[in-house]
């Protein structure tokens, strides 16, 4: 794993002793001696996280991080505050100004490289999100990204596995009121519950007396439905290279025991806060990018997809020697639905239209709504008489089927010309392939609507 951190400390030799431990683990390092240079750094440079004293003169660490967690452009780096004392003011203070983790001086190496690692891991998920999004070119993505997602406060659901009576009622009393706790007291059952319950965070002890606790880790990690699970390792004193191991493995955090509430409870929050931040991230990119590609009213996709679309399949028929279709579509005196049976009527029309088309089509053809009441086909490895039947059936199947409109059983007579063109061997583009459709569908119109016309290639 390798990543950018920045850290910022006004003291250079806490720079310093923080930057040597950082390069032995071959992160790469920037630094930064006060919070508008770490501020500068964080809008100009590629950081993945920032180390960040709050003593500092002029601007403290509580400011820095607020500052850069209320601009869009620095919003998604996350940042781990270094406090003096173990104070909890301090950690609520940090909390209000968005840190993302806390480190106590002096830093244990060990503590040090969990929190970093932990959140490099987030960062490249989120980056890897970020690229997803714009990939599909999606405007509202920067808005959607940069919008601050409050985690609803309700109670997480946490799963304990640990086989020790004693332990397991400690930590179910620690929790009481803050966490909806189950209890595995077997791994192999544990590792089961867990993939088959939505929990929010998995705390594994590492005192099993036959089972190895990293085992159940590196399966939770390899199981789909339970990849993005947060886990706490609770671990023993003197378990410093299992802990390790831990992380290379995927494990989110650890506490040392004996447990300490409070660290328990800020632990299990820090990580239930990320993974709600995530899942709505994950699950609004999707949904954004999912919209970006498809109409509404037919559930078909869109124009913007086939634009983006089209010469892809055009340029593999070309390289493949295999031919490829298009057809164009357009519902004939459609004004007059809408005028006669509103806009509503219409737009059931459509709907209904939509759907004999994707019955009349293969999963590999291309069938999207164009606009307005015209919608076009791609099919791939398939020549003009092929599409030509295509066209043909679709038309008969508008045209014999009356169309259902309103609630009271009313139906009306619809029909549609087709416009269908192929790939020309030598001298085509996919450009010209959609302007011969459109012409055969405007000869269509014009010898009288409900029919097909072909361009023979
Ligand atoms: P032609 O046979 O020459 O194609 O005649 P037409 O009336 O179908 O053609 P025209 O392009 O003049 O009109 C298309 C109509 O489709 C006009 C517009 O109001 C309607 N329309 C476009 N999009 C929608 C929609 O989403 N819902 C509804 N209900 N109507 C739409
Ligand atoms: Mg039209
Ligand atoms: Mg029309």
């Amino acid at each position: 794993m390798t990543a950018r951190i920045l850290v910022v400390d006004d003291i250079p030799a806490n720079v310093r002793l923080l930057e040597v431990r950082l390069l032995a683990e071959y992160f790469e390092v920037l630094t930064a001696s006060n919070g508008l240079d770490a501020i500068e750094t964080c809008e100009n440079g590629k950081v993945d996280v920032v180390l960040l004293d709050v003593m500092m003169p002029d601007m403290d660490g509580f400011e820095v991080c607020r500052r850069l967690k209320s601009d869009p452009a620095t919003s998604h780096i996350p940042v781990v505050m270094i406090t003096a004392l173990d104070q909890v003011s301090d950690r609520v203070r940090g909390l209000e100004a968005g840190a993302d983790d806390f480190l106590t001086k002096p830093v244990n190496d060990l503590q040090l490289m969990t929190r970093v690692k932990s959140l490099v891991r987030l960062k490249t998920l989120t980056d890897e999100l970020r690229l997803r999004a714009s990939t599909t070119r999606n405007i509202g993505i920067e808005e959607l990204l940069s919008r601050n997602f409050a985690s609803a406060d309700t109670t997480p659901k946490v799963l304990l596995i640990d086989d020790r009576k004693s332990s397991f009622e400690r930590v179910q009393k620690m929790l009481r009121g803050s966490a909806d706790l189950d209890i595995a007291t077997d791994p192999h059952a544990g590792f089961f519950q867990a993939a088959e319950t939505p929990y929010e965070c998995v705390m594994i002890s590492t005192g099993f007396a036959d089972f190895d606790p990293l085992r159940l880790c590196s399966q939770l990690r390899s199981l789909d439905r339970t990849r993005f699970v947060p886990i706490i390792l609770l671990a023993e004193q003197g378990e410093e290279g299992r802990i390790v191991r831990g992380l290379e493995l995927g494990i989110n955090d650890y506490l040392m025991r004996p447990i300490d509430q409070q660290e328990l409870t800020a632990r299990l929050r820090t990580q239930v806060r990320r993974k709600r931040y995530n899942d709505q991230l994950r699950a609004s990119v999707t949904q954004t990018i999912e919209m970006a590609v498809t109409d509404a009213l037919t559930g078909l996709h869109n124009r913007r997809y086939l634009d983006s679309h089209l010469q892809t399949l055009f340029d593999r028929a070309v390289a493949r020697r295999r031919p490829l279709s298009v057809m164009i579509t357009d519902l004939d005196r459609f004004k007059t639905v809408n005028d006669t049976h509103g806009h509503d009527g219409g737009d059931e029309v459509l709907r209904e239209f939509a759907r004999r088309l994707r019955k009349n089509v293969r999963g590999i053809d291309l069938a999207c709504r164009f606009g307005g009441e015209e919608f076009v086909v791609v099919m791939p490895d398939t020549d003009g008489a092929v599409a030509e039947k295509v066209a043909e059936r679709i038309r008969a199947e508008i045209a014999q089927m009356p169309f259902a409109v309103g609630q009271d059983g009313k139906t009306i007579e619809v029909t549609v010309s087709v416009g269908v063109s192929s790939v020309l061997k030598g001298v085509d583009s996919a450009a010209g392939l959609m302007k011969r459709a459109d012409l055969a569908l405007y000869e269509a119109k014009s010898a009288g609507r409900n029919r097909v016309v072909a361009k023979a290639a």
